[in-house]
C-alpha cells in the first residue's frame, strides 16, 4: 500500500501550517502535497495552549480549518505517526502501514516534552499530572483544572510553561506553588532583576515559589491521583494536581544516523536543507545559521517555526530568488496584564532601564561591544518595533552609562 506526493511535510504542528499557506502563495497544484501527524487535527496555533486556551472563556480558533486544505488540494494524513524514514530511499512509513514517497520532504516533526521518568522520578502516568504539549495535553489540563477548583497545584519548572500555565491556574482559582532548580524563574533568558519583577507580581497574584530544589517522589492515593509532592530540600507540599514543564528534546529519532544533526536538531543550511538535498527541516526541529551571530542555533519559538518553514517553501518552489535565511530571533510571552518581547541574543553583560516599580522597563545585551539583543516589558507596538530594528543593527556601545542613561530612548532613535 502506498502513495507518492512530489512535496511531504512530516508533522503537523504551526511549522507545518505555515509551510502550507506558502506553498499556496506559491501555486502549489492540486495533489502534490501531503501533511502526515500524529495528531489527529489540522495545524493550529500551539502557542494559544497554554493563553486563551486555559481561560475560562478560553478557545482554539486560530487554525486553517480542514476544509481550507481540502480547496487547495492538500492532502491532510491526520492521526498518523509516521515509524520509520528512508532518506535514501525517499519514502515514508507509517504506523498503519503505508509507504509515503516523496520527491522533497519538509520535517516539521518539533519536539516533544521531557518526562520526569527521565529525571529518574516516576508518577508522570497519574491522572493529575498534566503535561503540556499539544490540544490532547491541554484539553486535558482544562478538565483536570476544572476538577480542583480551591485546590494546590504545584507547578514543576520555571520556564515558559511553568510561567503561563501558573498564571492561568491562578485565574481559573487555583493555589499555585512553583517548584524549579534554578535561582530565579525563566533563568534561560532573564536577569536576575527582571526574573525578580516577574516573581514579585506572581507573588502578588498568591503564587509561592519554592527555588533551588527539584521534585524527587510523589504520594499517591488508591485511586492512583497525586495527593503529595515531596521535593529534594526534605518538604512535602500537598497537591490536588501537576503541572510538569521540564524542557522539550526535538524529535529527530527518525533521522539520527541518515541525516546531520547539531544541537539536539537536524542541521540546516541557510534554505534549511538537510544535508540530504531532498530533505528540509523546519521550526523546532531544525538547527539553522543564525546568520548576525555566526552560529547554528536550535530555537524553540513560534516566529522562528512560522518563518523558517515559509523560507524553506521558497527556497524549494523558487530556489534562484531565494537567498540565505536572516533571521531575528524573537521570543514573547504574555501572562496575567503582563506582556514582554525579547529580540536577539542575552549574552554578554545586561543593562537595565526604565521603571522596575511601574509597567514598563527593559534590557539590552551587550557583547564585544555590539548591542546584541534587547528586552522590553510592557511596550507599544512602536517601541517593540524600535527595539526589533536596533538589534538587528548590532550597533557598537562604547558608553555602557550612557547606554542606561538614554535607555528605551536609546533604541527608538537607533
Ligand atoms: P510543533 O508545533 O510541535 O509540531 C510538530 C508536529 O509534528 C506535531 O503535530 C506532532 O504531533 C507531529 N509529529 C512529530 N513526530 C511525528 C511523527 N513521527 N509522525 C507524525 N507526526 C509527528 N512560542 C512562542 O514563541 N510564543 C509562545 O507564546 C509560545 N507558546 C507556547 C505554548 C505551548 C503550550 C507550547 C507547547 C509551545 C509554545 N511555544 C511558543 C513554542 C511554539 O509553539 C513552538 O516553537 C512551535 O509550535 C514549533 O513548531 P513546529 O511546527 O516546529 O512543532
Ligand atoms: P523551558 O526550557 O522554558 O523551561 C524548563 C524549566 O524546567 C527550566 O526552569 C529548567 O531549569 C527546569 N527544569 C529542568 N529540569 C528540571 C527538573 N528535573 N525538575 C524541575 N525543573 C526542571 O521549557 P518549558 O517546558 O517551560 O517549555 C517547553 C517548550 O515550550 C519550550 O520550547 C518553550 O520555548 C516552549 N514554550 C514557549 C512559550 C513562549 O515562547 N511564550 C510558552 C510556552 C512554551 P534549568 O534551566 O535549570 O534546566
Amino acid at each position: 500500500m502506498g502513495r507518492a506526493f512530489v512535496y511531504v511535510i512530516l508533522g503537523g504542528g504551526v511549522a507545518a501550517g505555515y509551510a502550507a499557506q506558502e506553498f499556496v502563495k506559491r501555486g502549489v497544484s492540486h495533489g502534490e502535497l501531503c501533511i502526515i501527524s500524529e495528531e489527529p487535527v489540522a495545524p493550529y496555533e500551539r502557542p494559544a495552549l497554554s493563553k486563551g486556551f486555559l481561560l475560562p472563556e478560553g478557545s482554539n480558533e486560530e487554525r486553517l480549518t480542514p476544509k481550507w486544505y481540502k480547496e487547495h488540494g492538500i492532502e491532510l494524513i491526520l492521526g498518523t505517526r509516521v515509524k520509520s524514514a528512508d532518506v535514501r530511499r525517499k519514502t515514508l512509513l507509517t504506523v498503519t502501514g503505508e509507504t509515503i514517497s516523496y520527491k522533497i520532504l519538509i520535517v516539521a516533526t518539533g519536539a516533544r516534552a521531557l518526562k520526569l521518568e527521565e529525571f529518574g522520578v516516576t508518577g508522570s502516568d497519574a491522572e493529575n499530572v498534566c503535561y503540556l504539549r499539544d490540544l490532547a495535553d491541554a484539553t486535558r489540563l482544562v478538565s483536570v483544572m476544572q476538577s480542583c477548583k480551591d485546590g494546590n497545584a504545584v507547578v514543576i519548572g520555571g520556564g515558559y510553561i511553568g510561567m503561563e500555565c501558573a498564571a492561568s491556574l491562578v485565574i481559573n482559582k487555583i493555589n499555585v506553588t512553583m517548584v524549579f532548580p534554578e535561582a530565579h524563574c525563566m533563568g534561560r533568558l532573564f536577569s536576575p532583576k527582571i526574573a525578580s519583577y516577574y516573581e514579585e507580581f506572581y507573588k502578588s497574584k498568591g503564587v509561592k515559589f519554592i527555588k533551588g530544589t527539584v521534585l524527587t517522589s510523589f504520594d499517591l492515593n488508591s485511586d492512583g491521583k497525586v495527593t503529595a509532592v515531596s521535593l529534594r530540600d526534605g518538604s512535602k507540599l500537598p497537591a490536588d494536581m501537576v503541572v510538569i514543564g521540564i524542557g522539550i528534546r526535538a524529535n529527530t529519532s527518525l533521522f539520527e544516523g541518515q541525516l546531520t544533526l547539531e544541537k539536539g536538531g537536524i542541521k540546516v543550511n541557510g534554505k534549511m536543507q538537510s544535508s540530504n538535498t531532498s530533505v528540509y527541516a523546519v521550526g523546532d526541529v531544525a538547527a539553522f545559521p543564525v546568520k548576525m551571530f555566526a552560529e547554528t542555533r536550535r530555537l524553540e519559538h513560534v516566529d522562528s517555526a512560522r518563518k523558517s518553514a515559509r523560507h524553506a517553501v521558497a527556497a524549494i518552489m523558487e530556489p534562484e530568488k531565494t537567498g540565505e535565511f536572516d533571521y531575528l530571533p524573537f521570543f514573547y510571552s504574555r501572562v496575567f496584564t503582563l506582556s514582554w518581547q525579547f529580540y536577539g541574543d542575552n549574552a554578554g553583560e545586561v543593562i537595565h532601564f526604565g521603571d522596575f516599580s511601574g509597567k514598563t522597563f527593559g534590557a539590552y545585551w551587550i557583547n564585544k561591544g555590539h548591542l546584541v539583543g534587547s528586552f522590553l516589558e510592557g511596550g507599544t507596538k512602536e517601541q517593540y518595533e524600535g527595539i526589533a530594528k536596533a538589534t538587528r543593527l548590532k550597533p557598537a556601545i562604547e558608553d555602557l552609562g550612557e547606554l542606561e542613561r538614554q535607555g528605551l530612548g536609546f533604541a527608538l532613535t537607533a
